[in-house]
């Protein structure tokens, strides 16, 4: 925990050496980066086996998130980490099982004693998505701001509205760049990589293969990529088509939409092996529902890659 200037003020110079000194292993140990997978199924229904897409990066003591889906704030506690340690969210594109819980999130944070600002970053709308989840909460917030003394929470989320590639944000711990994934019907979706003293992490979201992303990957040590296993996919929606959820026709235009908008797990291999990546983090899997086994979503992406591949699962720590 650090002191505030004024705090810090209060305690004589030898004091702050000799602490400083004492939890010197403890520093050293906590700029190490650690990387979490908080939720690794893809798309919009709820799955039991797996928790919606949320990735979590600890640096410095500082949370930083990679998308909100449903579940992402108890994922974060279950993961053993500090909701108050939250510093920035990243959204990579506007669908439910990636910004469901974007709001939660901040709440959630906000409640457990948050007294940092928390920069937001995404692509439009993002800020009117803020404001209209403050507008929707904000009978629950009053009441909290007047009757527990919390403070208001409109002052400490700070949305910023990405749509092009570039440097998002940089700060002590950490330098993130994006570019632009291509997800149609999506206007825009981000794909980002994190730089630290000690790693680099990509997150592809949900993306065609593109040249931009092998761009962004190239050399990371860890390359988390979304993970679709189309055979998988068809069986999901025949046996939907057969359980009366779907007509044929709808599950036929939902696979087409499905199959030509993301990455399948062989391409996954293939930007991994073009960019050069030290370890390949299958997540986003689609079938998520754990009818595909993880070693089929492995010998696809080893198809193309020669490195490391790992099978993410819920609150795997890289
Ligand atoms: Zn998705």
């Amino acid at each position: 925990m650090s002191l505030s200037r004024r705090e810090t003020l209060k305690i004589p110079a030898g004091v702050i050496l000799a602490s400083a000194l004492a939890r010197s292993p403890v520093a050293a140990q906590s700029s190490h980066t650690k990387i979490v997978l908080l939720g690794t199924t893809g798309g919009p229904p709820l799955q039991v086996a797996r928790a919606a897409p949320s990735n979590a990066i600890v640096v410095g003591g500082a949370l930083y998130v990679v998308d909100c889906g449903n579940g992402v704030a108890r994922q974060i506690v279950q993961a053993g980490l500090r909701l108050n340690a939250l510093k920035s969210i990243f959204i990579t594109h506007h669908h439910s099982d990636h910004n469901l819980d974007y709001g939660n999130l901040f709440y959630f944070a906000w409640y457990s004693s948050l007294r940092d600002q928390v920069n937001s970053y995404g692509p439009p709308p993002l800020a009117e998505m803020t404001s209209k989840y403050f507008e929707l909460n904000a009978f629950d917030i009053d009441i909290r701001m007047r009757d527990e003394k919390k403070p208001d929470p409109r002052k400490l989320l700070v949305p910023h509205e990405m749509t092009s590639a570039g440097v998002v944000m940089q700060d002590d711990h950490v330098k993130v760049t994006c570019v632009l994934a291509d997800h149609p019907p999506l206007p825009v979706a981000l794909s980002y990589r994190f730089d630290t003293d000690d790693r680099s992490v990509v997150f592809s979201g949900d993306t065609r293969k593109t040249g931009a992303l092998i761009e962004l990957a190239k050399g990371a040590d860890v390359f988390v990529c979304e993970a679709q296993h189309l055979p998988g996919v068809r069986s999901a929606l025949d046996q939907a088509v057969q359980a009366g959820r779907f007509d044929k026709d709808t599950a036929a235009d939902l696979f087409k939409s499905i199959s030509g908008n993301a990455l399948t797990v062989e391409q996954a291999g293939e930007v991994a092996q073009a960019a050069g990546v030290k370890k390949l983090v299958l997540s986003h899997f689609v079938p998520g529902n754990g009818a595909v086994p993880d070693q089929v979503f492995v010998d696809e992406a080893r198809k193309a890659f020669s490195g490391e591949i790992i099978a993410g699962r819920d609150l795997l720590e890289l």
